[in-house]
């Protein structure tokens, strides 16, 4: 009793002096609120696109490659929530973030039933093993380990790999772009991805240059087809 008490003052002056802060905009959470406030919740910008309808992002897409279809589940906008997710995802350690946009949207898709049975694999968007030893971890491989979980396909990281360590050019045009980055990306036992329908995952599609060459290396697969998606989207 008075151990469980001494255990709550300690919580109690640890909130006060390191409070939790939303992940979306930085005010204090109260209690029963996780990672991001109610108020970020509730705007949380999705984009509601299908994959059974046609959508600007499969626009994005339109002459590039042959993808079946693409989506994403937010509209980034600079300064917005969803850029200060990304950004406490990918450069401060907060990887549960991942998790908690997989668990959304992976439910969102599982009770639309638009991927119902389409998907065998997914597959994050690689880094390479020189920024993931910096960084420590893949921003997207939680996002994209809980779609599989709500699909019911397979993760899988280690057929995709990033073999240069460049920053995805976008300035370039798009074909010098497309023909300098095409050997950026190689495949580990191509033959696993045989008559495989693939989800292609990433963070962010701003140019979709960086889904474009990623494709262009699995497009290399046999009889695949290959989906599309992001945490976010520019519109
Ligand atoms: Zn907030």
């Amino acid at each position: 009793m008075l151990y469980k008490k001494l255990t709550n003052i300690i919580i109690d002056i640890i909130t006060v002096l390191f409070p939790r802060v939303c992940f979306g905009c930085n005010a204090h959470l109260i209690r029963g609120e996780e990672l991001v406030c109610t108020t970020c919740r509730n705007n949380l910008p999705l984009t509601d696109y299908s994959f059974n309808e046609e959508n600007p992002v499969d626009r994005i897409f339109y002459g590039r490659i042959n993808i079946e279809k693409a989506s994403s589940f937010l509209f980034f906008s600079k300064k917005g929530i969803v850029q200060q997710l990304i950004h406490n995802l990918k450069y401060r350690n907060q990887e549960v973030i991942g998790d908690f946009l997989g668990e959304w949207y992976g439910q969102l898709l599982k009770d639309s039933k638009e991927l119902d049975g389409k998907i065998d694999l997914v597959i994050p968007v690689p880094l390479h093993s020189k920024k993931l030893k910096k960084r420590g971890y893949n921003q997207v491989s939680k996002f994209a380990k809980k779609l599989a979980v709500y699909l019911e396909a397979d993760y899988i990281d280690d057929i995709l790999v990033k073999t240069a360590n460049t920053k995805t050019q976008t300035k370039k045009n798009r074909l010098g772009r497309w023909q300098q980055q095409t050997s950026l990306y190689a495949l580990n036992n191509p033959e696993r991805l045989t008559g495989k329908n693939i989800l292609l995952v990433d963070d962010v599609i701003t140019t979709g240059g960086t889904m474009e060459i990623c494709a262009q290396a699995l497009s290399i697969g046999i009889d695949t087809k290959l989906y599309i998606t992001s945490m976010a989207v520019v519109p």
